[in-house]
């Protein structure tokens, strides 16, 4: 049998987008009522594919199934608000704002949350019209496969998504086909650039969500436990591979050695075991190479002065939970992206060289503060370059809020109705 090329899928795409375009919203919320029940009733099978493909325990890939169910449920009560028609107030008899579908996507999507990273772009803009081609990472073939099957709803004689399996050094060809209309990139810095080129180089539109390097600050008059039990969450979930994890700590001095303490005491409580253990909070990363490249940034760091309290140690793609301090701004387990379960932590003095230590970074996705009085952030918050600030609470992605970073943490919005208009044609209508 003669496997399809991504030229001869993405013209099977379009002539899907012919025909999904001409849905009313009423009846492609039905296709994604229908997705969403297939998504829960082969919940365990798919979080099993997202554990097997990536190593995340077994209870936080079926989390991040059930997520995409909540994300489903976001749009399908709100989309009819939020794509109706616009009516606007001119000199002519009539005038509105439409959302129109801009055709066949293209995804390019990264492996630490297989489901959901997919979900949260495809979800909103399948709602606007648009149909999808997705380029998966290549270490996560069986959430690939099984989110091809999820998308490709019984209801419909089409398909809305179908996985391209082709190589990184590929997807400038795919971008550069005509029928792709925009491109949507969640992974590297990397990745991000390169995309960005060939998008560029054919004026097609992109948004990229990008690496992260959030801090995550106590001030001295924080709930300790409180904001360690959210530190250790924030930091060792997901065995650190989040953008949004917190992952440079920046502790008020007064408060400095007795939060390492805790932290230390906390990542005790983390359980380490068999994946597909329901029990089972924290496991191995999801490639070798990726522990080996968080080994290279600390040993470098230990070299430097870091001092390490908890963890360092690594067999094969396993990370102990690491807690480092000692630590200074050149060293790359602060000034990098540290992609794995290693906490950097750093003292200061005043609210203002918190901020100053924050913006010290490349990148500007997140930033989460631990005060029991947050009024009093407030001649400072303005000054921090994130996408997001989360007073009291870790980074978390959530449908009612839009996603997204600026600097090197990319650029455009995930989520929220935000994410509706991203690949949307806003299409301008007068009648005299
Ligand atoms: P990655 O290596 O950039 O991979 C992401 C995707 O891009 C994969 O499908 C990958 O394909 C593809 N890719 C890699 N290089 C490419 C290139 N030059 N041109 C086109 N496509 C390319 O990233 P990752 O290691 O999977 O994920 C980790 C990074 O993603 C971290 O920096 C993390 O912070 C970031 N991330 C950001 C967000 C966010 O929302 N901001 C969310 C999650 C992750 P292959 O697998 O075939 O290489």
């Amino acid at each position: 049998m003669i496997s399809d090329t991504p030229d001869t899928i993405l013209e099977t795409l379009e002539c899907s987008f012919f025909k999904w375009r001409d849905f009313t919203l009423t009846d492609r919320i039905a296709v994604l009522q229908n997705i969403k029940n297939r998504l829960l009733e082969k919940k365990y099978d798919y979080a099993h594919a997202i554990t097997t493909d990536m190593n995340k325990p077994i209870q936080q890939a079926i989390a991040e199934v059930e997520k995409c169910a909540y994300l489903c449920d976001y749009y399908i009560e709100n989309a009819p608000h939020f794509l109706k028609n616009q009516e606007v107030k001119t000199g002519w008899s009539k005038s509105y704002i439409n959302f129109r579908p801009l055709g066949v996507l293209l995804g390019v999507m990264p492996w630490n949350f297989p489901f959901w990273q997919v979900f949260r772009f495809v979800v909103p803009s399948l709602l606007t019209g648009n149909v999808f081609a997705v380029k998966h990472a290549s270490n996560a073939p069986l959430s690939a496969k099984a989110l091809e099957e999820v998308f490709n709803s019984d209801t419909i004689d089409f398909s809305v998504y179908k996985n391209l399996s082709i190589k990184s050094n590929e997807v400038s060809n795919v971008i550069s086909n005509p029928i792709i209309k925009a491109v949507s990139l969640t992974g590297s810095e990397n990745a991000g650039r390169s995309v960005a080129e060939t998008a560029g180089r054919h004026l097609k539109k992109c948004v990229l969500e990008l690496g992260g390097s959030n801090t995550f600050i106590v001030l001295n008059d924080a709930d300790l436990e409180y904001a360690a039990t959210k530190a250790v969450s924030a930091r060792m979930q997901n065995a650190g591979q989040s953008c949004i994890a917190g992952k440079r700590f920046l502790i008020q001095e007064a408060i400095y050695e007795q939060f390492v303490d805790l932290f230390k005491q906390k990542l005790d409580t983390l359980i380490i075991g068999d994946k597909y253990d329901e029990k089972v909070t924290f496991g191995a990363m999801a490639r070798e190479d990726l522990a080996v490249e968080l080994e290279k940034q600390l040993l470098d760091s230990v070299a430097m002065g870091a001092k390490i309290i908890a963890g360092g140690k690594r067999n094969d793609a396993f990370f102990e939970p690491t807690l480092v301090t000692n630590v200074t701004v050149d060293m790359p387990v602060f000034k990098e992206e540290t992609f794995g379960p290693l906490a950097a932590m750093i003292p200061f003095k005043t609210i203002e060289n918190a901020v100053e230590l924050s913006n010290s970074s490349n990148f500007g996705l997140g930033a989460s503060i631990f005060t029991s009085q947050p009024e009093q952030l407030n001649d400072y918050l303005h000054l921090f370059d994130e996408g997001a600030l989360f007073i009291n609470e870790m980074v978390v992605s959530d449908p009612h809020l839009p996603f997204g970073g600026i600097k090197n943490s990319g650029y455009g919005r995930e989520l929220s109705h935000f994410a509706l208009y991203e690949f949307a044609n806003i299409q301008t209508v007068v009648v005299k």
